[in-house]
């Protein structure tokens, strides 16, 4: 599975691509919207937090499946877009859309897979197609092993920024003309 670099990049992104849409959004929310767009894309991750306090094992399970991902979405929702005033149905999509770019990233990296399917079916799933090598957390945090997946997924990330710039230059562009 990918580290917290490539799903918070990825929340960012998605942040940017998909902003609050409100007649007025102030700079304040904007800032807001991009750390809830981060939080969102890496929460499926706190499961990290029971396993360390119980012992059980529950990363990639229950918070990597799209049941929870479709419940997560549909609360927080309704929280945040009464609290901004917001249209509840653009603040679900956006979550979502946040949540299971978590869902894809983990999907597609090495490791077990996740259990999407859960509490239907109890079993781990991953693309047989890898992109992302994985983030081997069992080796301990300092571990030589990890320098491959970071500077994967800075190239990554970098590659994002530069794609989201070309394309918010383009957009302006465009608004310009009209
Ligand atoms: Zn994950």
């Amino acid at each position: 599975m990918p580290s917290p670099i490539a799903h918070s990049v990825s929340g960012y992104i998605l942040g940017k691509i998909l902003p609050l849409e409100q007649r007025k959004v102030s700079i304040h929310k904007t800032f807001y919207w991009q750390i809830y767009a981060v939080f969102v894309a890496i929460f499926a991750d706190f499961d990290f937090i029971p396993q360390l306090i119980t012992g059980e094992k529950y990363h990639r399970g229950l918070t990597h499946s799209l049941s929870f991902t479709l419940g997560f979405s549909a609360i927080l929702a309704l929280i945040v877009s009464y609290l901004w005033k917001s249209s509840y149905k653009q603040i679900f999509l956006r979550t979502f859309l946040f949540y299971i770019s978590h869902l894809c990233l983990d999907f597609f990296s090495e490791g077990r897979g996740i259990k999407l399917f859960l509490p239907f079916i109890d079993s781990f799933f991953r693309s047989p197609v890898i992109i992302f090598p994985g983030f081997h957390y069992s080796m301990g945090l300092w571990s030589y092993s990890h320098i491959l997946t970071l500077t994967f997924e800075l190239v990554y990330s970098t590659l994002l920024f530069f794609v989201v710039c070309y394309w918010q230059k383009t957009m302006s562009k465009k608004t310009k003309k009209i």
